[in-house]
């Protein structure tokens, strides 16, 4: 057992509040926060310095190589080939501030071995939360991870495969999506009672359960059969159009306490300069979420062509511009806010005596300012310090 550090004459925010907190010290035993406003014999003078509480990525897939932008290339790399390439994704996930990632899908439960190689202590990376082999139709999307289910007897089996390689949650793909020849993304892939039952299985078994939805009809759907989590939530209408909002079921999402995750990377900053008409709408569609009462949790599809697994710090203020969001609110989605919707905000998200010491360190202003984040001067997950 080490003694306690305590990191002093810093400012912290705590994932939650309006502002800073009073107290201008964070102490940490072991791998949890024991104390703020403390003095300790071992204390680094932390000046000039900031704190929030580490990043939360709520949408990741770790076995994806983003460099690899042909699918077919993707799919044929070996399991060896992706168990050495993990890793050093994992480590620079951890070096920008990402102390936990949710991982939504892979073919052959890979990165369920990273999370316990981490979790473990053998090698550095964020606290990984993962779904294992995603629910999908018959060639629905990414149905090449094995996944594919006839019906809702095939679906169980599928929640109970993945038990038993000891997946965190499940995920189900409510729509087609956009890597998958045959899919369509504004299509349903399942009927809202289909969804019903395979959800209510999940539940059952203690699993929260995350719907790749693109279509309306498809995140209707989803809400409704009782999602936990809405991803992409693109409102597109059958034909893939996008603008295709409902009210009703952003209402029902809000008091279902359903959380959408839009999956917003960095590299949307260009994407938007040229398609003004469409960030209008969107936009739009972001505010009437909002206040409706609707939960954001920050998340970047990760691994996706283009976009490392590291891009979360790099993605967020794209992530204010895109929703016409506070750089506070969006940090929130990213820390406090996605702990809650994660279900793990009993160990982290927040700056507070009990929680992980997951902790980013960068100068200047995150509150006003997200694109400080991208150069942390040093990142502490539970309890280690990872210099940058
Ligand atoms: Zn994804």
């Amino acid at each position: 057992m080490k003694s306690a550090v305590t990191y002093k004459n810093v400012r912290i925010w705590d994932g939650q509040g309006d502002t800073y907190r009073p107290e201008a010290s964070v102490t940490v035993e072991d791998s949890r926060i024991v104390g703020l406003g403390l003095e300790s014999s071992q204390a680094k003078d932390c000046a000039g310095l900031t704190i929030v509480p580490g990043l939360i990525d709520s949408h990741v897939h770790m076995v994806l190589d983003p460099s690899i932008l042909d699918v077919g290339k993707q799919l044929a790399q070996s399991d060896d080939d992706i168990r050495k390439k993990m890793p050093g994704r994992a480590e620079n996930m951890l070096k920008a501030g990402i102390t936990c990632a949710r991982d939504l899908g892979g073919g052959n439960w890979l990165e369920l071995e990273l999370r316990d190689q981490i979790a473990r202590g053998e090698i550095p990376g964020p606290r990984l939360i993962c779904a294992g082999r995603p629910i999908t139709s018959v060639e629905g999307h990414c149905h090449f991870w094995g996944g594919e289910v006839h019906d809702v007897c095939e679906a169980r089996r599928l929640v109970d495969q993945n038990d038993k390689h000891g997946v965190d949650l499940i995920k189900i793909m409510a729509t087609g999506g956009m890597f998958t020849a045959k899919s369509h993304p504004g299509r349903a892939q399942f009927t809202q009672d289909e969804l019903s039952e395979i959800i209510a299985y999940a539940h059952d078994r203690d699993f929260a359960v995350a719907a790749h939805c693109h279509g309306t009809e498809g995140i209707a759907n989803a809400v409704y059969a009782g999602v936990d989590t809405v991803e992409h939530c693109s409102w597109m209408d059958r034909d893939g159009k996008r603008g295709d909002y409902l009210h009703d079921v952003v209402i029902e999402m809000a008091s279902r306490n359903t959380s959408v995750s839009p999956t917003v990377n960095g590299n949307w900053s260009r994407f938007m300069q040229f398609n003004k008409a469409h960030l209008g709408v969107v936009r739009q569609q972001f505010r009437e979420m909002r206040a409706a009462g609707v939960r954001f949790i920050a998340s970047t599809d990760a691994g996706i062509p283009n976009v490392t697994h590291h891009d979360l710090p790099r993605a967020l203020p794209v992530f204010a511009q895109y929703a016409d969001m506070r750089p506070i609110d969006v940090l929130r989605s990213a820390t406090s806010e996605a702990a809650c919707a994660l279900n793990i905000h009993h160990e982290t998200g927040t700056v507070k005596v009990g929680n992980m010491a997951d902790l980013v360190f960068v100068e200047g202003d995150p509150l006003t300012d997200l694109s400080v984040l991208q150069h942390p001067t040093c990142v502490i997950a539970r309890g280690i310090e990872y210099p940058s």
